[in-house]
């Protein structure tokens, strides 16, 4: 997608570690006009899987994820990092965050995901795939069905779509880095 590589180049910095910071359009401060257009395109990818569903994880998924639910008339459900005491029928995942360095709990609520739901993943970022790992496993859980994920920013360069690809599961990205060496966002269709 265009329009999301140009504000990547434009405002996007590289941290050490292969990390990329887009706090002025994601992250911290949000677009509600590019995350209009990003919700567009994941409507048109996925105009025929069928979805009844959005998940996503708080919080870099939920704007996207609020947005593209709009465009497809469809609940959106995020799954929580901190468990509230208000929470009934809870699945639980455990996964390893990549820009802490550390596992953390999430959790959703089996009322808001359960059999019979076809679910679209929507992600910020997908980079060695930990988080859309735990996801698979709380659809499982639910019994639910997972149809695709989105993602804004895939980093190629840290291989989270390959165990994805093999388990059956459509992966489809708007923007894709092939690299951040040297700190130069190189895209892979360049
Ligand atoms: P994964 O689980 O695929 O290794 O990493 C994806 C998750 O980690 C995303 O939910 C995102 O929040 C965070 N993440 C991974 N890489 C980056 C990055 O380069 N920048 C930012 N801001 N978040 C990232």
């Amino acid at each position: 997608m265009k329009a999301l590589e140009q504000r990547i180049l434009k405002e996007g910095k590289c941290l050490p570690g292969g990390t990329l910071k887009v706090d002025s359009f994601i992250n911290q401060q949000m677009d509600p006009m590019l995350m209009e257009s990003i919700a567009e395109e994941f409507s048109h990818i996925f105009s025929d899987s069928g979805i009844n569903k959005i998940l996503t994880i708080e919080s870099g998924g939920i704007a996207p994820a609020i947005m593209t639910g709009w465009k497809m008339k469809v609940p959106v459900v995020f799954a929580k990092k901190s468990l509230p005491s208000t929470m009934e029928n809870i699945l639980s995942t455990t996964i390893f965050s990549f820009t802490k360095n550390r596992e953390y709990e999430v959790y959703v609520s089996r009322d808001y995901l359960h059999e019979g739901d076809r679910v679209l993943f929507i992600d910020d970022f997908l980079a060695n795939a930990n988080a859309a790992k735990g996801i698979i496993d709380l659809i499982h859980q639910a019994g639910a069905e997972l149809t695709g994920m989105g993602f804004l920013i895939e980093k190629a360069f840290q291989h989270g779509r390959g165990p994805l690809e093999k388990a059956g599961i459509r992966v489809e990205s708007l923007a894709v880095i092939e690299s951040l060496d040297g700190c130069r966002i190189r895209f892979q269709n360049e």
